[in-house]
């Protein structure tokens, strides 16, 4: 199977020969920045099955998990594609609103929730992790 995505503007574009490890939505503060006041949704892809086309831009910085994480995104569009952790260089974690078909990656859990506003929007059908689970794999 091959997932394919890319940035608002077309110039970077990316894609995965294997289904996401798992996908959760965020509401850690960071991620309220990058979604313009929701939180975010990624799926984790291994690095060996994701390909990536075009020049992305990096922020780095510290996590809430204390993770130093590099966060790519499109210096034309400003759309954020996906973020690194440099403790876990086998994996990638994809915005899924840059999916070229969202619904191939489905929240599993819902993580930071301590951090969410009050009048977030956080489904009733997932668990629920008030700050950062384990790690996927
Ligand atoms: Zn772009
Ligand atoms: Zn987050």
């Amino acid at each position: 199977m091959k997932i394919s995505g890319g940035c608002l503007c077309g110039a970077v574009r990316y894609e995965s020969s294997a289904p996401p490890i798992v996908t959760r939505a965020c509401w850690c503060r960071v991620c309220q920045f990058i979604g313009a006041g929701s939180g975010t949704v990624n799926a984790c892809f291994r690095t060996e099955s994701f390909t990536r086309h075009g020049e992305t831009r990096d922020y780095a910085g510290r996590a809430d998990s204390g993770n130093l994480m590099h966060r790519r995104f499109c210096p034309t569009c400003g759309t954020h594609l996906y973020s690194e952790a440099e403790s876990r260089p086998h994996l990638v974690f994809v915005r899924v609103g840059t999916l070229d078909d969202p619904n191939l990656a489905v929240p599993a859990m819902t993580i930071w929730t301590s951090q969410a506003p009050e009048w977030a929007c956080i489904s009733e059908h997932l668990p629920r992790v008030e700050q950062q689970p384990p790690p996927a794999a």
